[in-house]
């Protein structure tokens, strides 16, 4: 153990995962952070998933605790901070990793009401509220370290309006709680992955346009300008480490894609 993140505690949102081949996002942060040293709240809707998280933690000697909380609701995004609070005392790493899509999403113009309230909901007002929440705990210490994790799609695409507008408002919270905090030491980050071999995205695409597997690899594969390969939750978790560790001391509001060059490539 490097111990990058030794003595800290850190809030992992949405740290269980979809069910699938490979590791997400969310679980290859709650294990990498706790092999750097962080005491690790597991947070997710699916205790089960939470608990597995935390159980591989424990196999491999870190600190980890599952909790329970659906953070589309404020009294559950309270709950998650003041469980950090008394179980250990502080609060020095907030991640918010939620995010979902799909079901009834779509283009502007055939998207429907209730994918945008529930998608919207779910990936940028819990967000906020846990920022919320956790913000007050971060400025009494004299600081603390948010990373939000965003999307390319919030910067390009045009096929899933409801979630390249809530990772959209997912950046602008970040650079908002970044200038809002800056005086109190409270920095505020995000990562905006491209395309990831994350069992979210393969299984999830595989199952919604009944392809198989190996097809949605080989397609999303194609399009990626480095090495013409998806990265994997690990690339998502290393960047979120390094933005959430002290070596990130000076940097805040910095919106950073991991994405093998696809912002870069225009055209
Ligand atoms: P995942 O679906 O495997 O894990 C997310 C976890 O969040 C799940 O365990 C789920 O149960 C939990 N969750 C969902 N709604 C919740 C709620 N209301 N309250 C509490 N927990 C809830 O996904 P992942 O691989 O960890 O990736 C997640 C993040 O990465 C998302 O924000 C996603 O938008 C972003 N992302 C992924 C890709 C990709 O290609 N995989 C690309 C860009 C961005």
């Amino acid at each position: 153990m490097s111990g990058r993140l030794q003595g800290k505690i850190a809030i992992i949102v949405g740290a269980g995962q979809s069910a699938g081949e490979t590791i997400g996002n969310g679980r290859a942060m709650a294990v990498l952070f706790a092999r750097h040293g962080a005491q690790v709240l597991c947070v997710d809707r699916h205790l089960e998933s939470a608990v597995e998280t935390a159980s591989m933690i424990a196999k491999e000697g870190g600190s980890a605790a599952p909790f329970q909380a659906d953070v589309s609701r404020d009294a559950d995004c309270a709950a998650v901070v003041a469980e950090a609070r008394s179980r250990w005392g502080r609060i020095d790493i907030l991640v918010n990793n939620v995010g979902i899509g799909g079901g009834g999403d779509g283009p502007a113009h055939r998207a429907d009401e209730q994918a945008w309230d529930r998608i919207l909901n779910v990936n940028l007002k819990s967000a906020w509220m846990t920022i919320k929440h956790a913000v007050p705990i971060m400025r009494e210490q004299g600081g603390g370290s948010i990373v939000n994790i965003s999307s390319l799609a919030s910067l390009a695409g045009g096929s899933q309006v409801a979630y390249e507008v809530s990772k959209a408002g997912m950046n602008r919270l970040t650079t908002s709680v970044a200038n809002a905090n800056a005086g109190h030491g409270v920095r505020c980050n995000a990562v905006l992955p491209g395309l990831m071999d994350t069992p979210m995205a393969i299984t999830g695409i595989a199952e919604a346009t009944g392809s198989s597997t190996s097809a949605v690899r080989e397609a999303r594969n194609a399009r990626v300008p480095l090495r013409g390969k998806m990265g994997t939750a690990w690339d998502t978790a290393h960047a979120a480490l390094f933005l959430a560790s002290d070596e990130a001391n000076f940097i805040t509001g910095v919106l950073l894609p991991v994405d093998g060059g696809m912002a870069a490539r225009v055209g």
